[in-house]
């Protein structure tokens, strides 16, 4: 990756599918900077493309029209060169492998020694909660702790970028205070950079440093709206700014800008 470059540059993306009952246009006109470090929340009605234009970045999907660059280079290159980690709503591990070898599978494909990967799997096990389930299947699990597998599986290399769908969705409250804390400890280790798609406004404003507000379908990004909190501990949740935040986040998924925005013709 080029230092200088954007994480994720994204020029007139458009997206559409062909299915049996027609077209669907999921996204139009998607324009997108993400600098390195940025933690951008996507958030949308439900439909509205936030999963798609994830997968874009991922290159899990071909853009029907426009250029999605990550660290300079196309997003097919980044995937070649495992310039991200993945963790998506379906938790997608593999049934024959143990919890812990689920976890250390990015570990094992780029070379890491068996006695180091083993440890940063049992370390990354126990901060979401699972030490004792490192020997089952997934298939021993519920859910909600079958995605807690594949969060700590995405965080183990910490990559230069996370794409995270909807990661934190099916835990309990405790849970994901717990994981988002952790999150952004690792950001602020690594300065990774994060793209996150959540359908919890205070989720979005808590974590991020920009929020990204997308119409229906087909998806357009209405506005970015920058969060900027003193720091993201347990008391920026009673900041000013984290309110100022959601209502700021709120009114734009309402269709509702600020007079200041408007006055600016700032409606991306
Ligand atoms: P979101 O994540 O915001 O809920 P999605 O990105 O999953 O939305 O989907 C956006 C739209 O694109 C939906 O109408 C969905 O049905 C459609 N869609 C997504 N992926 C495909 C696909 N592979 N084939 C056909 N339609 C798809
Ligand atoms: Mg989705």
């Amino acid at each position: 990756m080029t230092p200088a470059a954007p994480a994720v540059q994204i020029s007139h993306l458009d997206q559409r599918f062909t299915t049996a009952r027609g077209e669907v246009h999921a996204l139009s006109g998607i324009d997108l900077t993400i600098e390195p470090g940025a933690f951008v929340s996507l958030i949308g009605p439900s439909g509205c493309g936030k999963s798609t234009l994830l997968r874009c970045i991922a290159d899990l999907v071909t853009p029907t029209a426009g250029e999605v660059l990550v660290g300079g280079v196309s997003a097919h290159r980044a995937r070649l060169a495992h310039g991200y980690g993945i963790a998506f709503q379906q938790a997608g591990l593999l049934e024959w492998r143990t919890v812990q070898r689920n976890v250390e599978l990015p570990l094992e494909l780029h070379g890491v020694g068996k006695a180091e990967r083993a440890e940063r799997a049992r370390h990354l096990l126990d901060l979401v909660g699972l030490a004792d389930f490192a020997r089952m299947k997934p298939a021993e699990l519920s859910g909600g702790m079958q995605q807690r597998v594949a969060i700590a599986r995405s965080l183990a290399e910490e990559p230069p970028l996370l794409l995270m769908d909807e990661p934190f969705g099916a835990l309990d409250e405790m849970t994901r205070e717990r994981m988002q804390a952790e999150l952004l400890a690792i950001r602020e280790r690594t300065g990774t950079t994060v793209v996150f798609v959540t359908h919890s406004i205070p989720e979005a404003v808590f974590l991020s440093t920009q929020v990204v507000v997308m119409s229906p379908r087909p998806g357009r990004i209405v506005r970015v709206v920058e969060v900027d909190l003193p720091a993201r501990d347990e008391d920026a949740r009673e900041h000013p700014a984290f309110f100022a935040g959601i209502t700021a986040v709120r009114e734009a998924l309402r269709g509702r800008e600020s007079p200041a925005a408007a006055l600016h013709g700032d409606d991306r």
